[in-house]
């Protein structure tokens, strides 16, 4: 069949078999071209499917050259029906690993759920022993909590006041007013059921009990801060207080760490346009404006750019700064005075009418277009492709 893009709201529900292959190799080469990474051997990454996790998936194994296993929630494909984006990116990122004689295994299912994870951990101790790295990179918008069984589904808003904002519709390019209602307690719970750090607290301790984990072992989970202009909706909403838990188990997992000399981090990182993200009230608005901002200023930095910076000087060096929780900070660019000053500037006046001047909406589009493998270079949309591609 011909694959071409099916919106809906603001998410593709098709996606290119070839067109994720190219994005996975692209970042491939990116990673290949700056130099080997002093780093993991044998990495276990979270969310490995798109976005960031894919990005720390791509540095590990074609970086540090290291042997991955990844967990993500994808669709396969049918005769009729493609995979989701996922599903075709972890089979590229798989044939990759392949042709460089690199061991890639990849599962897919409820990472939240006692299941999935006991048979990863099995795997992990069978395949290859031990893991020194584990990279936490979920966005997921509902949790069964695998031991009480309650579900929660995340709720992104603000919490006080509601709040009266500028946002995008991405479909129509049309910049608008709304008012976001402000979160009840209970969805601020949720949310923080849903993205906070119990999960991981579950895995490292999964991990430790079947002796999985080498000694010096480090894990990562990914949070974002934003500037003010995202700060009721971001980190003064419900996803800020389930990044507060997460930050609130990097201390508890480092502190279950201490025998084997490890550590749990969480870093701060810069937005991206990823599935997660572009579902975020604001947030497409803001980078869209930023991204212009930062590639007028120099300082723009696509996901495994910005990936494998974190890995080179953060993960596996000291040139990354860290914050009074013991952060890492790869997100001073997107933070920067100058950065933020000329964003906030064209915030207070951007509209449906000058947003070609003042942002990179386009630049967002083909971005958002590409996580799901449309527009990439060198790929023959025309052909007609099979969805089954990979399987
Ligand atoms: P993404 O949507 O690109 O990827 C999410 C991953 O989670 C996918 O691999 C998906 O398959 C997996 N997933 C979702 N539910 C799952 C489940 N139940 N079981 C197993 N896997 C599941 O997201 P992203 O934007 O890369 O975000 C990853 C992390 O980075 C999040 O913690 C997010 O808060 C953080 N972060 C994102 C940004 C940004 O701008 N996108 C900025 C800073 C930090």
């Amino acid at each position: 069949m011909i694959i071409q893009p099916r919106i809906r709201g603001f998410i593709c529900t098709t996606a290119h078999p070839d067109g994720c292959r190219a994005n996975v190799n692209r970042q491939v080469a990116v990673v290949e071209g700056r130099g080997a990474l002093p780093g993991s051997k044998n990495a276990l990454v979270i969310g490995c499917s798109g976005g960031f996790g894919l990005a720390s998936r791509i540095a590990a194994g074609f970086g540090c050259g290291a042997a991955t296993i990844g967990v993500s929630f994808e669709r396969e494909p049918s005769a009729k029906r493609t995979a989701t984006a996922g599903w075709y990116n972890n089979r590229a990122f798989e044939s990759a690993a392949a042709e460089r004689g690199r061991y890639a295994r990849t599962f897919d299912g409820d990472a939240f759920a006692d299941e999935l994870r006991a048979r990863v951990v099995d795997a992990i101790v069978e395949d290859i022993g031990t893991i020194d790295l584990l990279v936490y990179s979920l966005a997921a918008p509902v949790r069964t909590h695998p031991r009480t069984g309650e579900r929660f589904r995340s709720a992104i808003k603000p919490l006080g006041n509601p709040l009266a904002v500028k946002t995008l519709d991405i479909n129509r390019g049309e910049v608008r007013d709304i008012v976001l209602e402000a979160a009840s307690e209970a969805e601020a719970h949720a949310t923080v059921g849903v993205m906070g750090g119990e999960d991981w607290e579950f895995w490292i301790d999964a991990l430790l009990a079947a002796g999985a984990l080498a000694p010096g072992f480090q894990t990562v989970a990914y949070s974002y801060l934003g500037s003010d202009l995202t700060a009721r909706i971001y980190r003064e909403g419900t996803l800020g207080r389930a990044k507060a838990d997460v930050d609130r188990a990097a201390s508890a997992i480092t502190k279950r760490l201490a025998d084997l000399g490890g550590r749990a981090r969480v870093a701060v990182l810069k937005a991206i346009v990823s599935q997660a993200s572009a579902a975020i009230p604001v947030v497409p608005l803001y980078m869209s404006i930023l991204f212009r901002v930062m590639r007028e200023q120099g300082s723009h930095e696509s996901c495994i750019e910005h990936i494998d910076r974190l890995f080179r000087d953060g993960l596996y060096g000291e040139v990354l700064p860290r914050d009074e929780w013991g952060r890492l900070r790869a997100d001073a660019r997107e933070l920067a005075e100058t950065v933020q000053t000329e964003v906030k500037r064209r915030w207070d006046v951007v509209d449906t009418t000058n947003i070609g001047d003042l942002a990179d909406f386009d630049v967002f589009q083909r971005e958002f277009l590409e996580v799901f493998g449309f527009g990439l270079p060198g790929v023959d949309y025309e052909r007609d492709a099979d969805p089954l591609d990979g399987s």
